[in-house]
């Protein structure tokens, strides 16, 4: 038996993974997809304390790296269920897995939303896409559309602009929540266009994207052709399936206290899958280390 099982291998998990092992504790991380989580979707982190810039990818490598150097156990298969025997936390896995351990700390992140607009769900992989980093290389010399006004809007139309060869922005508003210097460098690319206060209303093209419909506040339509959409609305979480061990707010996320304890004993929550104001690399790391701590202290007093 596992003294922690963290599922999610994000930077709240891969942290929380550090605090328990150097607490001497057993942990094993349980990550569907891959290591690392949303981070690695970042071309640039340019606001981690002490790291003037670094790459999402190369910022996860080398957590997962110090991790790993302090013996954590690794599984890539996705969580299915998490059951209670006593005090004793069973987590069941998709390929079959069944791993128990004596407390959890869920760190699933948020997947990324979608515009819930006709065809973009069939487009997916076809011209819609939801990670410039991952993505972006296959549309080299074309005209894209990066839907949003946060920082992964922000920080997908600068990247692709080096390669694409015309970058429409489109917000819904005239101002943007990412941050100011971003959008003063985004205004001085030639190859960005700005479309504020428009929403995308269609999508088309057959099989493959072709191109969007963007209306305007005012009601007005313009039809742009783009061979790409990177859709970067922001995130929504992904708890359903912990839904009787955690108490879930309306948008999903978890409830917990600052201590990342959740209503059930030995279970903890950490990262962008809870409530809470600010969701940043740095906050979850906070968590990561709040949670395994709060974790440790519980598996003490058993
Ligand atoms: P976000 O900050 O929540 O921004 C989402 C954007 O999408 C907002 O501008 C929002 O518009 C817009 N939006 C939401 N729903 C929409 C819809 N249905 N149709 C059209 N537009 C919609 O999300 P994010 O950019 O993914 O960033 C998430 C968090 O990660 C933020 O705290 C961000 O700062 C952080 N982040 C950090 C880095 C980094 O370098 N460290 C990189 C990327 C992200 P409104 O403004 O109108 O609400």
């Amino acid at each position: 038996m596992y003294d922690i099982i963290i599922v999610g291998g994000g930077p709240a998990g891969l942290t929380a993974a550090l605090y328990a092992l150097r607490a001497g504790k057993t942990a094993l991380i349980i990550e569907k997809n891959a290591f690392g989580g949303q981070i690695t979707w970042s071309p640039k982190v340019e606001n981690f304390p002490t790291i003037e810039s670094i790459s999402g990818t190369e910022l996860a490598d080398r957590l997962m790296e110090q991790t790993m150097n302090q013996g954590a156990e690794m599984e890539l298969d996705e969580v299915t269920a998490i059951e209670l025997d006593g005090d004793v936390k069973r987590v069941k896995t998709e390929f079959g897995g069944e791993f128990e351990a004596k407390a959890v700390i869920i760190a699933t992140g948020a997947r990324p939303r979608m515009l819930g607009i006709e065809r973009e769900a069939e487009l997916v992989g076809s011209g819609v896409c939801f990670c410039a980093v991952c993505d972006g290389a296959f549309y080299k010399g074309c005209p894209v559309a990066v839907n949003g006004g946060g920082n992964s809007a922000l920080q997908d139309a600068m990247l692709l602009s080096d390669t694409c060869s015309r970058v429409y922005l489109v917000h819904r508003r005239d101002s943007f929540r990412g941050e100011a210097k971003l959008v003063e460098a985004l205004r001085e690319k030639e190859n960005v266009e700005f479309v504020l206060n428009s929403s995308i209303t269609a999508l088309h093209g057959e099989t493959e994207l072709t191109g969007i419909t963007v209306t305007d506040k005012m009601g007005n339509e313009r039809k742009i052709a783009v061979d790409g959409l990177f859709v970067a609305i922001g995130h929504a979480p992904d708890n359903g399936i912990f839904a009787e061990l955690i108490d879930l707010d309306a948008g999903g996320y978890a409830d917990s206290g600052e201590d990342c304890m959740t209503k059930t004993s030995g279970v903890f929550v950490a990262g962008d899958c809870r409530k809470k104001s600010v969701r940043q690399l740095t906050t979850a790391a906070a968590d990561g280390s709040a949670a395994a701590l709060a974790a440790c202290s519980y598996i003490d007093s058993l």
